[in-house]
């Protein structure tokens, strides 16, 4: 057939993000892409409008100020990090740069969508693996590991459970991979952790060639509009992902917004405050209306319905929705009797919980 794109390419279903609007709700609250319930810092916004005085010149190709930034916030060799247009396209990137046709991709079985796009689009096979209780499974990753693994996806914390992987797994599974093997740690939700192991994701990075982290500012750091996140890389990984990757992958405003958001400690404390004390309460206030919520460490909730007639997740998000709240349904996660909540503004978590209330209420 003329113009075929490459095998595995019509198998993927195009991403679809939360939604951000419901027919005939004026001004719905969204709570359905964990982004930063206090949005930026000043500072990112000060730095953002000042730099869009910039805009009829390129910017900078390698994202030279912010991998600065970077470097200088956690220590590390600012030629280590490429930066990118949001941490999805340095996931992609990577599969681009190291699969082969027929290479096989690990993940969890509820993981980010994008790591099974970015295997089908190079014609590699997504290989989706069990996992326990919503959480994976280092075991079972390893069982699936075969000669033709070239890339394992780890989302820790995990996007949609909201659990962790404590690092010794990390560094068990990583002991397990051969060294063609490259273990991606997406660290998007990182700053939210509130674990003196974490930082051991990094030391591994630094140590071992087949490691790499991939981090955002469009979480915490409440930059998901700008499109900006980095990844911390071997100098040889660097030097793969920078021959493939757009000349100007990252606009100067997304530059120097995540170079200033970096700067803002009392802004990134509030924010982790504000997430700690929500996060708490809704959860317990959730699991007091009889439904399941799995411990989260990062900022949204992965809520478990009953699925009897009437307490369907489905049936939930209708109500939500009309409510004015929107969330976002797990369908496409494998996990169709949850709903994912954001942990949003207080206001908005307030009246979260109280039309959650009614729903629940409901005969
Ligand atoms: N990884 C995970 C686990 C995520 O949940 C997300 C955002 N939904 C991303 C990566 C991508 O984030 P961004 O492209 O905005 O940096």
């Amino acid at each position: 057939m003329a113009f075929a794109p490459k095998p595995g390419v019509l198998e993927i279903a195009p991403y679809v993000g939360g939604r951000a609007s419901v027919p005939g709700v004026v001004a719905p609250i969204k709570l359905s892409s964990n982004e930063g319930a206090l949005g930026p810092s000043p500072k990112a916004l000060a730095a953002y409008t000042a730099a869009t005085c910039d805009v009829s010149i390129y910017p900078e190709g390698s994202a030279q100020i912010l991998r600065e930034a970077v470097g200088a916030a956690y220590g590390l060799d600012p030629a280590r990090i490429v930066c990118g247009n949001g941490s999805d396209e340095l996931l992609t990137l990577i599969a681009n740069a190291y699969l082969r046709p027929g290479d096989e991709v690990l993940f969890g079985e509820h993981s980010f969508l994008v790591y099974k796009i970015a295997a089908l689009a190079n014609s590699g096979v997504p290989v989706s693996v069990k996992e326990k209780d919503r959480r994976v499974d280092v075991d079972a990753m390893l069982a699936a590991v075969t000669p033709k693994t070239k890339l394992v996806y780890l989302a820790n914390p995990a996007n949609p459970t909201g659990t962790y992987l404590p690092f010794d797994e990390v560094k068990r599974l990583h002991a397990g991979l051969s060294p063609d093997t490259l273990l991606v740690l997406d660290a998007a939700y990182a700053e939210f952790v509130r674990r003196n192991d974490y930082d051991a994701g990094i030391a591994l990075c630094l140590k071992h060639d087949n490691v790499v982290m991939t981090r955002t500012f469009s979480k915490v750091y409440g930059l998901a509009g700008l499109r900006v996140g980095w990844a911390l890389v071997s100098p040889a990984v660097a030097d793969v992902l920078n021959r493939i990757r757009m000349p100007f992958n990252v606009s100067i405003p997304a530059q120097r917004a995540g170079a200033a958001a970096m700067s803002d400690h009392d802004h990134l404390q509030a924010a982790l405050d504000h997430n700690t004390l929500w996060r708490d309460r809704l959860t317990a206030a959730i699991r007091g209306l009889g439904l399941a919520v799995d411990d989260s460490v990062t900022n949204f909730l992965l809520i478990r319905f009953p699925g009897t007639p009437g307490k369907t997740a489905a049936e939930a998000d209708r109500y939500l929705c009309e409510h004015g709240l929107i969330l976002r349904g797990m369908a496409a996660y494998g996990l169709p009797e949850s709903l994912r909540l954001t942990i949003g503004p207080a206001d908005a978590c307030e009246k979260f919980l109280q039309v959650l209330t009614a729903f629940m209420a409901r005969p």
